[in-house]
């Protein structure tokens, strides 16, 4: 069975060829299109050259472990990662989930659930794709200059949006109000700090509405502000 050529990519790193074999299988009778990799050395480039839709990421791998793999995928890639791990140990298993992986499945398991969790994974990173410049649960669109969280628009005029995408693309970085000023405005007007800061009271407040729990915009004392996860 040929998988569509809009099917989903999943590339499979593993290095026991008839467990690799029968996840292909599994996958390609639902519908998606598989690549095999057994070297842990070859996974990187590979993801480079021709990213897939989700990894399924063997821990115990010739050449690199899976670990250190996922660490590296995820220094330029938000690429799904489904860990398959024969460690049960509740450390490994949290170690797991720490370096960046989305979801694992301990050996032995049913090709049927990983095709499950393969699914449930592409399902959910559609929809987190459905915003642009997505990473977490804040959603900026460029386009439309528009700020989503966890599904709800924050309705922010062009100079929020902006403050709010100069401080969230640099998170944990203190921003003085010149520096947040530079950003906003592109010509020479005359703007006070204290606009800076009505900006920043209008913009709390928004995020406020959405994620009443959590102080996203800090005040660092003497200094500006910072977005913080
Ligand atoms: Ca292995």
């Amino acid at each position: 069975m040929t998988a569509p050529d809009n099917a989903a990519a999943v590339m499979i790193v593993e290095d026991e060829p008839k467990l690799a074999s029968l996840l292909a299988d599994y996958l390609r009778q639902a519908g998606y299109s598989t690549t095999h990799i057994a070297n842990g050395l070859e996974v990187v480039p590979a993801v480079k050259t021709a990213p897939p839709d989700l990894i399924l990421l063997d821990l115990m791998l010739p050449g690199r472990d899976g670990i250190e793999i996922c660490r590296e995928l995820r220094t330029f890639s938000d690429v799904p990662i489904l860990m398959l791990t024969a460690r049960v140990e509740e450390a490994d298993r949290l170690t797991g989930l720490h370096i960046g992986a989305d979801d694992y499945v301990t050996k032995p398991f049913s090709p049927r659930e990983v095709v499950a969790r393969v699914q449930a994974i592409l399902r959910r990173s559609a929809h987190r794709q459905s915003g642009s410049s997505q990473v977490g649960v804040l959603a900026l669109d460029d386009e439309q200059s528009t700020a989503r969280y966890g599904g709800r628009n924050l309705d922010l005029t062009p100079i929020e949006y902006r403050l709010l995408k100069t401080l969230y693309a640099n998170k944990g970085r203190v921003f003085s109000r010149d520096q947040l000023m530079d950003k906003l405005y592109n010509d020479y007007r005359v703007v006070t700090d204290r606009t800076v800061d009505t900006h920043i009271k209008n913009l709390r407040r928004k995020l406020d509405q959405v994620s009443p729990d959590h102080e996203m915009i800090r005040s660092v004392y003497g200094i500006g502000y910072k977005f913080e996860e």
